[in-house]
């Protein structure tokens, strides 16, 4: 199993990124990471990212935001994936790194560690030497969305980052955990488009719900469901610690990590 700790250097975009043809050039996670960091064509997104970074929160502002596309992070050969939402404003926004500086990354990396599926219990920054171990971390919009309500348009132009990332991760990934009706619903599209059949009736979402997809091949991918690590939900008791490692416990065995 490849360990990577993966950290991103500002993407100096090289002409014009666009999702479809630039994610499709991709051969390789890291070329994946570096490419979409360039992004912007999502001007309603691009304007609000920039725009908090250069703002920035009062606690934070002797630091340099990302106010970039946020990569995904974790090795190239994960077994298991993890899928959210879009970055937080201040959190993987500021950091540059998926659910990195933030509550609801507090949260989820504590588990993460506790489950032995994270080299440390907190994740502060990008450069922090956290590691993740065959479980990779991701999400279906990769620009922080004001409100973190994305619009329809802006969940399917981003679509082809996340559909070049599951099939660059399809010949070792076994498990998906998605935290959320949103991510839920976004990669069940992208894995549908992807060539997965999907059960019908479409599988519904909830907090331990489980789906198994396959491909023409005979393949399976499993599907967990977890209640999103936000601190709606964590701070009003929707979701416990305990029941966040139980799920990524399970998600970590079906998919043969450690
Ligand atoms: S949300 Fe996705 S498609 Fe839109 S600008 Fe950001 S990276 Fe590009």
């Amino acid at each position: 199993m490849t360990v990577v700790n993966e950290t991103h250097s500002p993407a100096s975009a090289k002409g014009r990124v666009e999702p479809t043809t630039s994610a499709g050039e991709a051969s390789t996670l890291p070329e994946l990471d570096e490419a979409v960091t360039g992004c912007r064509a999502c001007p309603r997104l691009v304007s609000w990212r920039e725009r908090v970074a250069e703002e920035k929160r009062a606690a934070f502002r002797d630091q340099e935001y990302w106010g970039r596309p946020v990569p995904g992070f974790g090795p190239s050969d994960a077994s298991l994936a993890l899928v959210g939402l879009a970055p937080a404003a201040h959190g993987a926004n500021r950091t540059g790194r998926m659910f990195t500086g933030d509550r609801s990354g507090e949260v989820l990396y504590r588990a993460l560690f506790d489950v032995g599926l994270a080299s440390a219990p907190h994740s502060e920054s990008a450069g922090d030497g956290l590691r993740l171990y065959g479980t990779r971390i991701t999400a279906p919009v990769r620009c922080a969305p004001p409100a973190n309500k994305p619009t329809p348009a802006e969940r399917d132009t981003c679509s082809p980052w996340l559909a070049r990332e599951f099939e660059l991760l399809r010949p070792t990934l076994r498990v998906v955990v998605v935290l959320g009706g949103y991510g839920w619903q976004a990669l069940l599209a992208v894995l549908a488009a992807g060539g997965w059949e999907v059960p019908r009736p479409k599988p519904r979402f909830g907090h331990g719900a489980r789906a198994t997809l396959r491909d023409p091949a005979g393949a399976e991918l499993v599907l967990l469901g977890c209640y999103h690590v936000s601190q709606q939900n964590t701070f009003t008791g929707r979701l416990t610690p305990e029941m966040l490692r139980a799920v990524l416990g399970r998600a970590k065995e079906a998919a043969g990590v450690g």
